[in-house]
């Protein structure tokens, strides 16, 4: 395979570019969309070049649990896109954390963790690993101090996702990963809401990223799929794990992924574009009560949201003040049931708008009084702002305006 690039002495691109561009190899037949390599294993010429290749002399394809063209391309284009030097690609979201721990963590270490991530990986931490002798802790996103004396002897990771779902709150990137440093540790980011067109946690400091592919990355709700990204030296183990435990990603969603990121610059701008227009309308309707959008300036972390991010993201929470009669959670499905074009999913990252009621689905698994101590509240609904025109979707919320 050929690289796409015209010019072997390659300029720096801009990032738009790269979306479009990097990581593209092409065949002898030439194709000008990357091909899908849908094969499991591959040919050698000889004896002497499949033992070259097994013993690593050589550098090549051997097997699809370990490398596929395909595979890597998405990898080559996802590692451009976030500034790091290895990206490996994982079966879902889910197993790019658990390959993330698996290579980087024995039994016995330590794991501080926001209190406020996705709720399958609290799972995976408390219920799990910790089964193998993995110890988490589980910290406020916003308070350093509780990191700070959350570390032990044995911590070997930070874990993060800001902003937070779903009340988007944002922790300093740049400020965590100095105290994870001087900890020893090193700090991982789950950046799967901001993508790296918003956000690119390793140039703030972070030493991994965590993606879900599912989401903005596929953008239309198809396939399943993670990457875990960093160094080359911190990704050999997490690659080691995957080439052996077979939490690889398929050749075909690597190729749907592939497409994603050509379209993941414009896309992130109409979802935040889109966003911010909505958060705007929500905070000026009479039956909601406070509106969580970090590109908003009301927004308490605003100007912080602001450095770190190049704009809010594509996810709006709000809280909907009951009616005469009515419980906070009526009040919310109330207004989910009224919707006709916004989907009710839990999912994100779509073209299509997905409205979602946290407290009874997302972490429903979440104790009542921890959701008050993290301030979900039985009247906070959540929508993951798609593509369609803002107009339709504010006249989906009329159930808002009337008071
Ligand atoms: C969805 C999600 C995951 C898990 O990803 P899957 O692809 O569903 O396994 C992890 N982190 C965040 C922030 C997510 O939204």
């Amino acid at each position: 395979m050929t690289k796409h690039q015209h010019h072997p002495e390659v300029p720096i691109y801009q990032a738009e570019t790269l979306a479009v561009r990097a990581g593209s190899e092409m065949t002898e037949f030439g194709e000008n969309s990357e091909a899908l390599f849908l094969n499991s294993s591959f040919r050698f010429k000889s004896a002497a070049q499949a033992a070259a290749r097994f013993g690593g002399s050589e550098p090549g394809n051997i097997y699809s649990r370990f490398t596929n063209p395909t595979v890597t391309m998405f990898q080559n284009k996802l590692a451009a896109l976030e500034g790091a030097e290895q990206c490996v690609a994982t079966s879902t979201g889910m197993s790019a954390i658990l390959a993330c721990v698996m290579g980087l963590c024995n039994a016995g270490d330590h794991v501080v963790a926001s209190r406020s991530i996705f709720g399958t990986s609290v799972q995976l931490f408390s219920n799990i690993l910790a089964r193998w002798g993995l110890q988490v802790t589980f910290v406020s996103l916003t308070n350093l101090d509780e990191w700070q004396s959350a570390v032990t002897v044995n911590t070997k990771l930070f874990f993060v996702e800001t902003p937070s779902n779903p009340l988007t709150e944002v922790c300093n990137i740049r400020a965590l990963a100095d105290l994870a440093h001087k900890a020893g540790a090193h700090l991982v980011v789950d950046n799967c809401f901001c993508t790296p067109v918003i956000q690119q946690p390793l140039a703030l400091g972070a030493d991994i990223v965590i993606h879900s592919a599912t989401k903005y990355i596929d953008g239309q709700g198809r396939c399943l799929g993670g990457a875990v990204l960093g160094s080359k030296v911190l990704m050999e183990p997490v690659y080691g794990f995957l080439r052996t435990a077979g939490v690889t990603m398929s050749a075909f969603n690597a190729w749907v992924f592939l497409k994603g990121l050509e379209t993941l610059y414009i896309r992130m701008d109409a979802h935040a574009k889109n966003s911010l227009a909505l958060a705007k309308w929500l905070e000026a309707q009479p039956n909601v009560a406070r509106v969580y959008y970090p590109g908003l300036v009301s927004h308490p972390q605003h100007a912080l949201a602001m450095q770190q991010q190049s704009n809010g993201g594509g996810i709006v929470s709000f809280e909907v003040k009951p009616k005469a009669g009515q419980t906070s959670q009526d009040a919310a499905w109330a207004l989910i049931d009224a919707t006709r074009l916004i989907s009710i999913t839990a999912n994100l990252g779509d073209a299509k708008s997905t409205i979602t009621h946290p407290a009874t689905t997302t972490h429903s698994r979440v104790t009542a009084e921890d959701r008050a101590a993290t301030g979900i509240d039985d009247s906070l609904v959540r929508i993951a702002v798609g593509l369609e025109h803002v107009d339709d979707l504010k006249a989906d919320l009329l159930a808002l305006t009337v008071s």
